[in-house]
C-alpha cells in the first residue's frame, strides 16, 4: 500500500499508552517532536509525558479519527494493534511501521513461515487447530515441543509445553479452542535479540546485540557486550537487518534469537519478531548516543538514523513488581541510571523501571 502524501513531520501519534510509548514521546521529544498518545486506559504512564492523550479504545473510530487530525504520522508501542485500526488510519496519514510488519508480527504461524522464507532457521513448527493436527505435528516434530496460541501471546502467556503423550490433552485445553502452533522445543544454552532501526529511505543501523535472562517468563537482565563467539554476532545483525527490509520496516524492529551450541559451534534460531521498541534494547538508554527511543522516532519521522556505535559496556535489571517498592536505594549507587514508568499501582509480574549499569567499555567487541 502507498502511504498518503507526508507532511513534515511535527506531530507523532503513538499508539499504546505503556512504558514504550512513554519513552517514545520522551525521545520525541528531545527532537522537537510533539506526542499525542491514545490508549483505553486513563491512568496510562505515557501520558504524563506527551504533549496530548486521547482515551478511547483502539476500535474508536471517532477517536481515531481525531487523532488523525491532529498529528503527521501515526506509530505504535505494541504489536497487537487490530488491523482495522491500521487499515482506518493508514487510509488518513502514514502509519509507521506498515501493516505488513503488524501482519508478520501478529501471527506466530505467519511469522515462523515469513522468517522461514527468509532463509532463517526457526524451530520446526506445525499450524495446530484440532487435536488430530497436534497428534500429526507431535509425530513430526516430537518431543519435547510447546504448544502457543498463533495470537496474543506474551511473556509465555498462551503456551503449554509438552514433555510426553500425558501433556498432549492439558496442552491442547489450554489452547481453548484458539488456532495454535506446535513448535519443536530448542535446546538453546542462551537468549539474545537484535534491534535494528530501519529509516524512511531504507537506511539500516542495528544496535550491538545483547544477552538476555529471564526470571518466570519476564525479561530480568540484558548485557551487553553478550560475549558471543566471532561470527554470530555477524549473523545475528544479518537477521535483524534482513527482517527489517523484507517487512519493508520504518522503526526499530527487535528479533529475539535463541543461541544454540553445537559440535559445529553456535547456532541462531529466530523466536519471535516485535514490530517495535524492545525491553532487550533499554540499555541503549545509556550506553549509546541515539538510543532505540530515539532511533525509532527518527525513522518514523522521515529523518536520518544515527550511529548506533555503544560507548559503554552495560547491564539492563528490570524492576519488577515488589522490586520497585524503594526505588531510591538505586539513586545512590554509582554508574547506574534509574528510569521509572511513573505507574502507580505496584502489581506482581508488572514491569516498573528498570537500572542501566555501565562501566567503561571492555576491548572485547562483541
Ligand atoms: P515466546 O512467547 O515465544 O517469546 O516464548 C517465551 C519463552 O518461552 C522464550 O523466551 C523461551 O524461554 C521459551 N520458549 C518459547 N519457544 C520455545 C521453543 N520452541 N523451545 C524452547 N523454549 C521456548
Amino acid at each position: 500500500m502507498t502511504e498518503p502524501a507526508a507532511r513534515p513531520v511535527r506531530t507523532v501519534g503513538i499508539l499504546g499508552g505503556g512504558q514504550l510509548g512513554r519513552m517514545l514521546a520522551l525521545a520525541g521529544a528531545r527532537l522537537g517532536l510533539r506526542s499525542v498518545v491514545l490508549c483505553p486506559d486513563a491512568d496510562s504512564p505515557a501520558f504524563e509525558v506527551a504533549a496530548d492523550h486521547i482515551v478511547a479504545p483502539y476500535e474508536d473510530e471517532d477517536a481515531l479519527a481525531d487523532l488523525a487530525a491532529r498529528v503527521d504520522v501515526v506509530t505504535y508501542e505494541f504489536e497487537n494493534v487490530p488491523a482495522s485500526t491500521a487499515a482506518f488510519l493508514a487510509a488518513r496519514l502514514p502509519v509507521r511501521p506498515g501493516p505488513r510488519s503488524l501482519e508478520v508480527a501478529q501471527d506466530r504461524l505467519v511469522e515462523k513461515t515469513f522468517l522461514a522464507g527468509l532463509g532463517i532457521p526457526t524451530a520446526p513448527f506445525r499450524a495446530v487447530d484440532t487435536s488430530a493436527d497436534l497428534e500429526a505435528g507431535l509425530a513430526e516434530v516430537g518431543f519435547p515441543a510447546v504448544l502457543k496460541t498463533r495470537r496474543f501471546g506474551y511473556d509465555g502467556k498462551g503456551q503449554a509445553k509438552i514433555s510426553n503423550p500425558d501433556d498432549v490433552p492439558a496442552a491442547f485445553a489450554a489452547m481453548k479452542g484458539a488456532p495454535a502452533i506446535l513448535e519443536g522445543w530448542v535446546p538453546f544454552s542462551r537468549e539474545i535479540s537484535v534491534l535494528t532501526a530501519r529509516g524512511l529511505d531504507g537506511a539500516l543501523v542495528t544496535f550491538d546485540v545483547p544477552e538476555n535472562e529471564h526470571r518466570q517468563h519476564i525479561l530480568k537482565f540484558s548485557r551487553v557486550p553478550a560475549g558471543l563467539a566471532a561470527g554470530t554476532e555477524a549473523k545475528a545483525r544479518a537477521i535483524g537487518e534482513a527482517v527489517a527490509a523484507a517487512l519493508d520496516h520504518v522503526g526499530v524492529v527487535a528479533v529475539e534469537l535463541f543461541l544454540v551450541e553445537t559440535a559445529e559451534g553456535e547456532r541462531l534460531i529466530a523466536n519471535e519478531i516485535a514490530p517495535r521498541v524492545h525491553n532487550s534494547g533499554h540499555w541503549t538508554e545509556s550506553a549509546c548516543l541515539v538510543s532505540q527511543f530515539e532511533a525509532h522516532m527518527r525513522a518514523v519521522a522521515g529523518l536520518p538514523l544515527a550511529d548506533p556505535t555503544r560507548h559503554s559496556d552495560v547491564e539492563m535489571e528490570n524492576l519488577i513488581g515488589d522490586e520497585a517498592r524503594d526505588p531510591t536505594r538505586f539513586l545512590a549507587e554509582s554508574g547506574a541510571s534509574l528510569h521509572l514508568y511513573g505507574k502507580t499501582e505496584i502489581r506482581q509480574g508488572r514491569k516498573m523501571g528498570h537500572i542501566n549499569r555501565i562501566r567503561p567499555r571492555s576491548l572485547r567487541t562483541v
